[in-house]
Parts: structure tokens; C-alpha cells; sequence
């Protein structure tokens, strides 16, 4: 799994990386993340609305309210 940043070089550099794979045969899947996310924004905001009690996901949930 490679991850990239919700921006436009993530977007650009997804594709390309994507496009190199399929070139060496290796089946590709891309996910889109929301401009301005990573990925983990993603896995906090994950566990933050699961209930989680940490730092970081009473932050996410704070922001996010
Ligand atoms: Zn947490």
C-alpha cells in the first residue's frame, strides 16, 4: 500500500505512480482522499468516530463539532 496526500500532488503523483504499476503488470487500486487530508487524518477520523478516547481522535472530534 503506497499513500499519497488529499492535494494536487497527491492526485498527480497517484496517477502516475498507478499508471507505472500497471505498466510492470501489478493490479492497482486508487483511493480519492478530501483536498487537504492524509492518510492519517483518515485513520484518526476512523477511530475518533468509533468512540475512541486519545488525544488525537478527542481533537479530530472536537474540530469536527
Ligand atoms: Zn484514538
Amino acid at each position: 500500500m503506497v499513500t499519497l496526500d488529499g492535494d494536487e500532488a497527491g492526485r498527480i503523483h497517484r496517477a502516475k505512480l498507478a499508471e507505472y504499476l500497471e505498466g510492470k503488470g501489478v493490479k492497482t487500486r486508487t483511493y480519492e482522499l478530501p483536498e487537504g487530508f492524509d492518510i492519517a487524518d483518515r485513520l484518526v477520523e476512523k477511530y475518533a468516530k468509533a468512540g475512541c478516547g486519545c488525544r488525537q481522535c478527542q481533537q479530530m472530534r472536537s474540530r469536527a463539532a
